[in-house]
């Protein structure tokens, strides 16, 4: 029987009439037709960054040259973004820099923590990690032969169960990226300390979406990237936060002349910078910096209760509809059925979940794959509508029971799926 959607719809339109944020879809550019639940991947562009990087290419690089670098703000722009990107994640002023990749950030305090902590060895994190996580650590804990990494889940054991006085840092995900599981940053990061160990959190899923209190929680270090829910851009620069408190002793190993004290002395030896600048290493892309700014603003003027409340709603309703009728075609819930504990994706499961994904895609859909049967939603509260959930979840139906899925040519996967 096909189910009647008059109901879920009227509601929705319901919902959206009181939203908040519903004027926020304005500042975004989204092609005519396409609902887009995948800015957990790829935001997509503020038109101010449009118009930024306009800008920036026009303005700042081809007629301005090389006096950009002082007059259009490019030198200070990793600092100054990590400023405007600060109360976004709960952290101060000076705390947070924007530059580089995640990945890189990661390497940086990842060594930064172990030599805090000298003596102890290991590095916990979590078996279920996005791998660049798992991958820097791998090649942090490869440099000295006595260094362990211990992966959660990997022998059942529990984050909790593996920090011990060997821990020298805890390196977790606040939001899984495939389950959407949200993990308690002030309980961990406690439980870190308690042993005297210290506690790093990636923040890529949870940062613009999530409540992100850095400091109440009394993190010491963290790293993300902007081109998710901060809608940075492509590629865009990411971020790494230190602990005030942290940052007059700390060092970082990818030492370079953009985080030496004062670069343009030309200094032969390196004496690093005293404030955040010390974790920079070299030149920073400034086309993609300054195409980040747009939406570190964004995301820094948003009454966060509001966004984590439709988040919360977003995903809420789109769960509850798909299984309710998409379940009799193989349609699972994956993560976390309590709001509460979810951030702000659905992950669903389907035996041909990437060939169902390449048919919802050709539909204007736009969600993504996870291996191996997940189907990946994320619902960003400032460009998604109530009404979108429904029409997604109808457009899923629609694929199931017409099996359009079957289609040879939504067999071939890609190299980014
Ligand atoms: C997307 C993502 C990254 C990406 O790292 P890059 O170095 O920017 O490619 C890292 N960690 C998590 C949890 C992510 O979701």
């Amino acid at each position: 029987m096909t189910p009647n959607l008059d109901a879920a719809r009227a509601r929705a339109d319901e919902m959206d009439r009181a939203d908040p944020l519903r004027a926020m879809a304005e500042r975004f550019h989204l092609p005519e037709g396409v609902i887009y639940l995948d800015g957990n991947s790829l935001g997509p562009a503020p038109k101010a960054a449009l118009r930024e990087v306009e800008a920036a290419l026009h303005s700042e690089w081809a007629e301005k040259l090389i006096t950009s670098w002082n007059a259009a703000g490019w030198f200070a722009a990793p600092s100054d973004y990590g400023d405007i990107l600060a109360p976004a994640i709960g952290a101060g002023k000076g705390e947070v820099l924007v530059c580089d990749t995640t990945t890189l950030n990661a390497h940086k305090v990842l060594h930064a923590a172990l030599k805090m902590r000298p003596g102890r060895t290991n590095i916990v994190a979590e078996g279920d990690s996005f791998p660049t996580n798992i991958h820097a650590a791998e090649g942090v804990t490869g440099l000295a032969a006595e260094r362990r990494l211990l992966l959660e889940g990997e022998d059942g054991d529990r984050v909790e169960d593996l920090i011990d006085d060997r821990t020298a840092v805890v390196f977790l995900n606040h939001i899984n990226y495939r389950t959407g599981v949200v993990r308690d940053m002030g309980l961990l990061t406690k439980r870190a300390h308690d042993a005297g160990a210290l506690a790093i959190w990636d923040l890529c899923h949870s940062a613009g979406v999530f409540d992100v209190r850095l400091n109440e929680a009394g993190a010491d270090f963290a790293v993300g990237c902007t081109y998710k829910y901060l809608n940075g851009g492509p590629g865009g620069p990411a971020y790494l936060f230190a602990a005030a408190r942290h940052i007059p002793e700390v060092e970082q190993p990818l030492t370079g002349w953009w985080g030496h004290e004062a670069p343009f002395s030309f200094d032969v030896h390196h004496r690093s910078d005293k404030g955040i600048r010390k974790f920079l290493s070299g030149t920073q892309h400034m086309l993609s910096m300054r195409g980040a700014k747009a939406g570190l603003e964004l995301a820094a003027s948003q009454d966060i209760a509001a966004v984590r409340a439709k988040s919360m709603g977003l995903t809420q309703l789109f769960t509850e509809l798909a299984e309710e009728i998409c379940g009799e075609f193989g349609i699972g819930v994956f993560s976390p059925r309590e709001a509460e504990r979810r951030g702000s994706q659905v992950a669903l499961t389907h035996p041909e979940a990437y060939a169902v994904m390449q048919a919802l895609i050709e539909r204007k859909v736009i969600g993504d794959f996870r291996t191996p049967d997940i189907l990946r939603f994320g619902f960003a509260p400032l460009y998604v509508s109530y009404r979108d959930a429904v029409e997604a979840v109808a457009v899923l139906r629609e694929v199931l029971v017409t099996e359009a899925w079957r289609d040879e040519r939504f067999r071939t996967r890609a190299a980014v799926t």
